[in-house]
């Protein structure tokens, strides 16, 4: 019987996870069956389990269900336990094993495709959810100058710095914290552009950053990327969609062990920045 993996999440409709792993199994010769699943509200493990009983062998997980995933793991990864959320599943003899790939792909999107090295630079990380969370280990492990938080909560930056301190340099606080001139990478991890809005940053955070990336995908420029960009237009603004393409190829490696090329990817599903 042909391998069966789906992405769970509400909404789900928008998912480009069936066409992306689509092309990773016909470019790795792998045949699977990838499907997605909307999840009702509370419906969660039901829904997991069924399609694990069924002879499921891994899932994808997408809001608002990462937290529900990590609960409903047997075991976690370390960095699906720093995020505290789960985005991939794997079924086998090892029970329900949860992972976090969100990270680690946007490392592998800033460093590898888009040339941008960490290793010594200046960060800047907006917003403390899940996502910041998952790319705070990564990030560290990549030995940045220094890394500065900042989060429309304040508290929660805080928490996330103490967490990751034996990493590295980290400091954090509100947007006032954020220094005139003082980084190389600005990175947004807050949900503000999925509405439109845009973190209370100025523009001089990027009067000598040589990139601006924005998580959120296929919003086009964001208003956060337009910022950067009015702000300092040498400098390289990205969008979220190699991040996406890359935590997508680890979970296939997982899954499969075979880790497909995402550059056709990333070319099918990019939508221009303008
Ligand atoms: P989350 O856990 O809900 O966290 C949201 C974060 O955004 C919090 O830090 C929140 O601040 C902040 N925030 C929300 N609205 C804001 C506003 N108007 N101004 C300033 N800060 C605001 O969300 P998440 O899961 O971390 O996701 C964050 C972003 O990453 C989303 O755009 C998501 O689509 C994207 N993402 C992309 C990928 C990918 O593969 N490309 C993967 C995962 C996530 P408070 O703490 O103060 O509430």
């Amino acid at each position: 019987m042909t391998d069966r993996y789906a992405v769970l999440g509400n909404p789900i409709d928008h998912s480009k996870s069936p066409l992306i792993h689509g092309m990773f199994a016909k470019a790795t010769g792998q045949g699977i069956v990838y499907e997605k699943i909307l999840v009702p509200e509370g419906g969660f493990t039901q829904i997991a389990e069924t399609f694990r009983a069924a002879g499921g062998k891994g899932l994808n997980i997408t809001a608002p269900c990462k937290l529900d995933a990590f609960a409903y793991a047997d075991t976690t990864s370390p960095s699906a336990q720093m995020a505290g959320a789960v985005n991939a599943l794997r079924f086998g003899a090892g029970g329900v094993e949860g992972e976090n790939f969100d990270g680690v792909g946007l490392v592998r999107d800033i460093t590898v495709n888009l040339g941008q090295a960490i290793t010594g630079k200046r960060v800047l990380l907006l917003g403390a959810g899940g996502a910041a969370r998952g790319a705070l280990l990564p990030f560290m492990a990549q030995r940045p100058a220094s890394l500065h938080i900042a989060n429309r909560t304040p508290a929660r930056a805080e928490e996330l710095a103490r967490i990751g301190s034996a990493h590295g340099t980290i400091s954090a606080g509100g947007y006032d914290t954020i220094a005139a001139g003082a980084y190389d990478l600005v990175v947004n991890a807050t949900s503000a552009s999925l509405t439109g809005a845009l973190p209370p940053i100025s523009a001089d955070a990027f009067t000598h950053a040589t990139l601006a990336y924005e998580l959120a995908y296929g919003k086009g420029l964001t208003p956060f990327l337009r910022l950067a960009r009015q702000a300092r237009p040498a400098l390289a603004a990205a969008d979220g969609v190699g991040m996406l393409a890359e935590q997508a190829a680890e979970a296939f490696a997982w899954w499969r062990g075979v880790r497909p090329d995402t550059a056709e990817v990333i070319a099918a599903i990019t939508i221009p920045l303008n």
